[in-house]
């Protein structure tokens, strides 16, 4: 079970998930959201005298500098969850709206998770990225979102070579991580499952694979996905 645990993009969904799961298992807790205005969903949390707040873009270079200037270390598990669907097909978007999505979801976090990785604790620390089963090609079978896909198949790669650059070395394991299907505003209200079952979920596999030093692709679940 990790004791402390940095959640970036933490102001709704998932990431809100994350911190009340990980509050409600004794951790202490670094949340990051943009806005002054998002902190008090994260203050009404049971436990948050264990809970730090910071203020972080992911597509702010000076952001991401700042938070780790800020940072104490060693974190035990540093969870980079922000993203953004983004537009529907390459076609139909304008290179702005194509490069602000590869922002969000692919230069963005692996840049955080570079500034970030040599915080992350020796041996028994996990660096988890928020993938998508979208961002897996040999599961691939549906089409569709192909944006979006691509943002996710992108992150994975860079977090592979991460993974091999500087985590393995320290002994850092790297997990690409597919949430489920999710209700909130990204995944929808007709999505599989719930906010908490994802969270439990997850917060269960990072405390599972802690010390395997290696990088998967898996879901909340555990289930090892294609790349
Ligand atoms: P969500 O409810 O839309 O929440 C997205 C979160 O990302 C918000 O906290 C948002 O902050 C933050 N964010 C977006 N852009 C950011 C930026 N530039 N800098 C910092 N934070 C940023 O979506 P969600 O369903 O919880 O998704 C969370 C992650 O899970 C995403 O990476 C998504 O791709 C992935 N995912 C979700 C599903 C699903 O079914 N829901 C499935 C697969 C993968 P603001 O409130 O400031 O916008």
């Amino acid at each position: 079970m990790p004791k402390s645990i940095l959640v970036v993009g933490a102001s709704r969904g998932l990431g809100l998930g994350l911190v009340a799961e990980h509050l409600k298992r004794g951790c202490d807790v670094i949340a990051t959201v943009r806005k002054p205005a998002d902190e008090p969903a994260l203050k009404v949390l049971p436990g948050t005298e264990r809970l730090t707040i910071h203020h972080l873009d992911v597509t702010s270079d000076a952001d991401i500098a700042r938070l780790a200037a800020d940072l104490p270390g060693p974190i035990d598990v540093v969870f980079i969850n922000a993203g953004v669907s983004g537009p529907r097909s390459v076609t139909g978007a304008s290179p702005d709206e194509l490069n602000a999505v590869m922002q969000a979801n692919v230069f963005g976090p692996i840049r955080l998770a570079h500034a970030l990785s040599d915080k992350v604790r020796e041996q028994t620390g996990v660096l988890a990225l928020m993938s998508s089963i979208m961002g897996s090609i040999g599961e691939n079978t549906s089409g569709g979102m192909e944006v979006y896909r691509a943002t996710k198949t992108a992150q994975n790669s860079f977090a592979r070579s991460l993974w091999l650059g500087s985590a393995r070395s320290r002994g850092v394991t790297v997990l690409s991580i597919h949430p489920g299907w999710v209700k909130t505003d990204m995944g929808g209200a007709g999505a599989d499952i719930d906010v908490q079952t994802s969270a439990t979920g997850m917060a269960d596999q990072l405390a599972a694979h802690a010390g395997s030093h290696a990088h998967r692709f898996i879901d909340y679940s555990g289930r090892e996905i294609a790349w």
